[in-house]
């Protein structure tokens, strides 16, 4: 669909860059650098992202109730400690991040907890799980076969009602150890290039 009143965006900024004398003396020209000047901050700060928060780990201080904090506690990459805002204790964040990994060694998660959706499609959408946040990428593909391969079992089954069993019904979801899927991650070929088609 063309005709000659429609122009792309690389020859509308080629027309303002041949025509800045012209622009300057336009009344509204400093109007136009104010809206210039945002959009190409707008673009900038679409394409650098600023790196997402690291996931430290589940604060882990046992509250005077006698309950265990949990709260999910998320900093900026280049901090060293972080304060939990819910019980306002203060962590290591790499002290903190080794207790959780394992303690979460035993336990069993879904799917899409443990690999996320790896949706190509949305990139906002887009989540690697568990498994991306400790640098351990599992593409769906290799978890599909392992599951196939009877190589990942399921530990627990995760029911329709949101309790977890350890025999499957209908409608329950598998919930697979964390532990055992680092442990394929380690001991199999071929899994750890994102780009590998399996
Ligand atoms: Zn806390």
């Amino acid at each position: 669909m063309s005709n000659k009143w429609t122009t792309s965006t690389a020859a509308l900024a080629r027309h303002l860059a041949k025509n800045t004398h012209i622009i300057a003396r336009h009344p509204h020209a400093s109007q136009l650098h104010t809206y210039i000047t945002q959009l190409i901050h707008t673009i900038e700060h679409t394409i650098n992202r600023p790196p997402p928060p690291r996931f430290c780990g589940q604060c882990d201080t046992t509250t005077p109730t006698g309950h265990l904090c949990g709260h999910a506690l998320y900093a900026p990459r280049e901090h060293t400690e972080t304060t939990c805002p819910h019980c306002h204790t203060t962590h290591h964040i790499d002290q903190l991040y080794q207790r959780t990994l394992d303690a979460a060694e035993h336990l069993a998660f879904t799917r899409e907890t443990l690999i996320g959706n790896q949706r190509t499609h949305d990139a906002e959408l887009y989540s690697e799980g568990l498994m991306g946040e400790l640098d351990e990428f599992v593409h769906w593909q290799a978890f599909n076969r392992w599951v196939r391969e009877r190589k990942l079992l399921p530990a627990m089954w995760l029911q329709p009602n949101g309790q977890h069993t350890h025999t499957p019904s209908p409608g329950a979801r598998p919930e697979y150890r964390l532990g055992d899927l680092r442990y394929l991650r380690r001991t199999t070929k071929h899994q750890n290039d994102k780009t590998t088609s399996l």
